[in-house]
């Protein structure tokens, strides 16, 4: 008889405070004889760090804004736990070795330490899709380069991934489709759109999320990106990825073969689901609350999205056919833009509005290394912030 040496895998946690870092936390806290989480990171919300540092103690926590750096190292004084601050300390906590990566971080501001942790880590859960948007094959070939194995967190990618991953069909796909729940504004008229308030905004009838991210999923900005997302996740299918309208949220990704056959992933619309399904990797983990009780479901609706409320879904089309550095400038105008409206600076449909005028002004050009992406995201920041100056 063999004997199995048993240990813990280890887990960083890039955006431990957020909704999927809360989230990958809870299954942690389910099954902590399997998954240490060693690395906890947070940007401003110092206070829920230090509670959870203190209740999983890891060996390291990083609090991204260095004005709270004193608050977190003196209320783990004495604990066996590192503290470091700032982005580079981001990066410096990126740099430790694990197995398991989650990359909860909003933003492009999650591309530096992730494309750090990618050298360090096994596998990479990717919920930041942000940063893949951004440095697109870059990231891809640094996973590569690296051995990293990519799964994404994001529920539509995740199920891709379960579908499409060992299929010896692949080259017989003829397209697939993600689902997108339409958001709290699918029924309401475009005429209305002018009227919409922030609480309505981050009011999504299926999913509770991050502001950005919810918000993101009203103007279908989310979608868009999530298109541009599976581009780069998913090459032989990229010129075939459809977005479907699918309010109940149950069905989450569908391929479509030439034999006229369809497999689609259903579950729970519970973000626990893909996270789960990520930490477990190869294997699954027992999660009987989340389980689908199909007989409870009754419809099933599908319908096309309507491109004149949801026009961001025509424009994501011409980013990705154009390339080069606008998916970066879609990116850099809406965080600009979304934050606007976060502060009630601008009005909802000023973010579609104004990234369409970001991105018709820019002078298109290739991207030629990860500094110039930071360089293009800077400069579309600025024009961003200059049009509503
Ligand atoms: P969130 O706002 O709830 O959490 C964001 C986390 O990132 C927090 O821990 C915050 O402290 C940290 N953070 C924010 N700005 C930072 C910065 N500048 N530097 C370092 N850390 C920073 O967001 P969320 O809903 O958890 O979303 C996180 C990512 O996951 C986003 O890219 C989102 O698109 C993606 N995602 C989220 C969901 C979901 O259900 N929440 C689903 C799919 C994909
Ligand atoms: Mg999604």
């Amino acid at each position: 008889m063999t004997a199995t040496i048993f240990s813990k895998k280890n887990v960083a946690i890039f955006g431990s405070t957020g909704s999927i870092g809360e989230h990958t936390l809870k299954i942690i806290e389910q099954n902590l004889d399997e998954f240490y989480p060693r690395v906890l990171t947070a940007f401003n919300n110092f206070e829920k760090l230090i509670q959870q540092a203190k209740k999983f103690n890891p060996e390291y926590v990083c609090i991204g804004n260095d004005n709270y750096y004193s608050k977190v190292k003196e209320a783990l004084e004495g604990l066996p736990i590192k503290v470091y601050a700032g982005t580079q300390g981001l990066i410096e906590v990126a740099e430790v070795k694990n197995d398991i990566v989650i990359a909860g971080i909003t933003g492009i501001a999650g591309l530096p330490p992730t494309l750090a942790a990618i050298k360090n880590s096994d596998v990479l859960g990717l919920a930041n899709k942000e940063s893949l948007v951004c440095a697109g094959q870059l990231f891809i070939e640094e996973c590569k380069k690296h051995n990293t194995k990519i799964i994404p967190v994001d529920s539509e990618h995740n199920s891709l991934f379960q579908i499409l991953s060992g299929d010896k069909n692949i080259n017989e796909v003829t397209k697939v489709t993600i689902t997108a729940s339409g958001g709290p504004f699918l029924r309401k008229d475009l005429s209305e759109f002018a009227e919409i308030k922030l609480a309505d905004a981050l009011n999504h009838p299926n999913w509770s999320m991050g502001n950005k991210i919810t918000v993101d999923s009203a103007t279908m900005v989310n979608k868009a990106l999530e298109v541009i997302e599976a581009y780069y996740l998913f090459p032989k299918v990229k010129n075939n990825i459809e977005v479907v309208v699918h309010p109940e949220s149950i069905v989450h990704a569908i391929a479509h073969y030439v034999d006229g056959s369809v497999k689609a992933l259903l579950a729970a619309h519970d973000m626990r689901v893909p996270i789960a399904y990520v930490l477990g990797y190869p294997k699954r983990i027992r999660q009987e609350e989340l389980s689908l009780d199909i007989t409870q479901i009754n419809t099933l609706t599908f319908e096309q999205p309507d491109l004149s409320k949801f026009r961001v879904l025509a424009m994501v089309r011409d980013v990705i056919a154009e390339g080069k550095a606008l998916p970066i400038v879609f990116n850099a105008a809406n965080e600009i833009f979304v934050n606007l409206f976060l502060n009630e600076i601008i009005n909802f449909v000023d973010i579609v509005t104004n990234i369409e005028s970001v991105l018709n002004n820019f002078a298109n050009l290739e991207v030629e290394n990860l500094e110039h992406i930071f360089e293009i995201d800077r400069e579309a920041r600025s024009q961003a912030n200059k049009l509503v100056a």
